[in-house]
C-alpha cells in the first residue's frame, strides 16, 4: 500500500505496476552486488571504520586508506591507545580530519565506557561521538542485523526518483516524508541486506548524472523515469553560506628544514600542522610594513623586501568556509632557537610529508612556483 498518497507530490500512481520495491531490489541485488572488504562481515569495529572512511570519500579513495587502518590496528583497544599524531598520519590524504578526531575518541570511549565491546543498539550507537543517523543505522543493520534504513545522498535519490517527489530534498522540514517513504520501503526482514542493495543500487545504477534507466530494473514503475523528470529530481536547494578567510602564513626554512606550528586553537584544522599566520578580513597581500613586522615578531630579523618569496593566494573550500592563503617564505640559518622561542616544530624538509597538514599547506609544500614580494 502506497502511504504516498497522502502526500502533497502524489502523482497518478495507476502507472505504477509493480509495487514491490524491495523484492526487486534485493532480486537486482542478487546478480550485481559490489564486492568491498568490508561487506559480508559482522565486525562492528571495521564497519565503523569503513563508514568514517566513506564519509565524503569514494570508494577507490577509501579502500586503502581502510585496509591500513584495520592492518595497523586491528582490534579497537589497538586503535585506542594510538597517539592522535600516529591516527592523524594514517589519515593524511584523507581530509576532513575532525573524522579521524572522532574516531580516535570514540575509539577510547569504547574502551573506557563499553569494556572495549562496540554498543549492540541504536540509540547506544547514535549516542557516541562523530555517528550520525546515517552511521548508526548503517552499524546497526550491517552488524547486529537491526532493523533500521540507511538515509544518504545516494538512497535520498533513489527514494525521491521512484516516488516522484519534487520537493527540495535537502530541507529539514521535508525529512520525515522522505523517511517515510523509506520505511514503507524497507525490508525489515533483510536489513543489512537492503541497505547494502539500495546503496549499491544508487551508486552505479541510479546515479546522481546519467542514470541507466534502460537496464533499470524499475523502469516501468519509477515515476521520474515515466515522467521525464530523472533530470529535476532530487530537487536540490543547498543553504550552506561559506564566510571567506584571508590567511597569510610565514614559512621561515633553512635548504633542508622548515618550521610548522601546530594548530591548538579551537578553529579549523585542530592540532593539524601548517606555519605561523595571521587573519586578515581583505583579499590582498600584506603590506610591506605589516610583513615586515611579521617576521620581525619571529625572528628579530629586519627583513628586506628582496628577502620575501610569494607563494599564492590558494584556496582550500570546507564546508561553511572558504580558505584563500598566501605564503611568505623567509630563509634563515638559526631555525633551532627560532623554533624554540617561538614554539615551533623544526621539520627535515624530507619528512614534511608525514605530517598531518592542511590540504592548502601540502600544496605549498608540493608546489615549486613561488616569486618576489612586490
Ligand atoms: S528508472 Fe532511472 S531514475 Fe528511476 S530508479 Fe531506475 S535508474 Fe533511477
Amino acid at each position: 500500500m502506497y502511504i504516498v498518497s497522502d502526500f502533497s507530490f502524489r502523482r497518478d500512481l495507476s502507472i505504477l505496476k509493480t509495487p514491490n520495491f524491495s523484492k526487486q531490489l534485493l532480486k537486482w541485488y542478487s546478480k550485481n552486488a559490489r564486492s568491498h572488504p568490508w561487506k559480508k562481515i559482522k565486525n562492528p569495529y571495521f564497519i565503523w571504520l569503513s563508514e568514517i572512511i566513506l564519509q565524503q570519500t569514494r570508494v577507490e579513495a577509501g579502500t586503502p586508506y581502510y585496509l591500513k587502518f584495520i592492518e595497523t590496528y586491528p582490534t579497537i583497544q589497538q586503535l585506542a591507545k594510538a597517539s592522535q599524531d600516529e591516527v592523524y598520519s594514517l589519515w593524511k590524504g584523507l581530509g576532513y580530519y575532525s573524522r579521524a578526531r572522532n574516531l580516535h575518541h570514540t575509539a577510547k570511549t569504547i574502551v573506557d565506557k563499553h569494556n572495549g565491546q562496540f554498543p549492540e543498539n541504536y540509540e547506544a550507537i547514535l549516542a557516541l561521538k562523530g555517528i550520525g543517523p546515517y552511521t548508526a543505522a548503517a552499524i546497526a543493520s550491517f552488524a547486529f542485523d537491526l532493523p533500521y534504513p540507511v538515509m544518504d545522498g545516494n538512497v535520498k535519490r533513489v527514494i525521491a526518483r521512484y516516488y516522484g517527489y519534487t520537493k527540495d530534498v535537502m530541507a529539514a522540514a521535508n525529512k520525515k516524508e522522505l523517511q517515510l517513504l523509506l520505511d514503507q520501503s524497507f525490508n525489515k526482514k533483510q536489513p543489512a541486506l537492503f541497505n547494502q542493495a539500495i546503496m549499491d543500487f544508487g551508486a552505479t545504477v541510479c546515479k546522481p548524472k546519467s542514470p541507466n534507466c534502460q537496464a533499470c530494473p524499475f523502469s516501468k514503475t519509477c515515476l521520474a523515469f515515466q515522467q521525464n523528470e530523472v533530470k529535476s529530481i532530487p530537487l536540490r536547494i543547498s543553504k550552506i553560506k561559506r564566510r571567506d578567510r584571508y590567511f597569510h602564513y610565514l614559512v621561515i626554512k633553512d635548504d633542508k628544514h622548515i618550521l610548522f606550528k601546530k594548530r591548538q586553537d579551537k578553529d579549523i584544522w585542530q592540532h593539524l600542522y601548517d606555519f605561523p599566520s595571521i587573519e586578515h578580513d581583505e583579499n590582498k597581500q600584506l603590506s610591506l610594513k605589516v610583513l615586515k613586522g611579521f617576521v620581525k615578531e619571529y625572528t628579530h630579523v629586519s627583513a628586506k623586501k628582496a628577502d620575501i618569496l610569494v607563494k599564492g593566494p590558494k584556496s582550500q573550500i570546507l564546508s561553511h568556509q572558504r580558505i584563500i592563503a598566501r605564503f611568505y617564505t623567509i630563509y634563515q640559518s638559526d631555525l633551532k632557537s627560532i623554533a624554540k622561542e617561538n614554539d615551533l616544530d623544526l621539520v627535515q624538509l624530507k619528512n614534511s610529508s608525514s605530517f598531518a597538514v592542511p590540504k592548502i599547506i601540502d600544496w605549498y609544500l608540493k608546489d615549486n612556483s613561488i616569486s618576489l614580494f612586490s
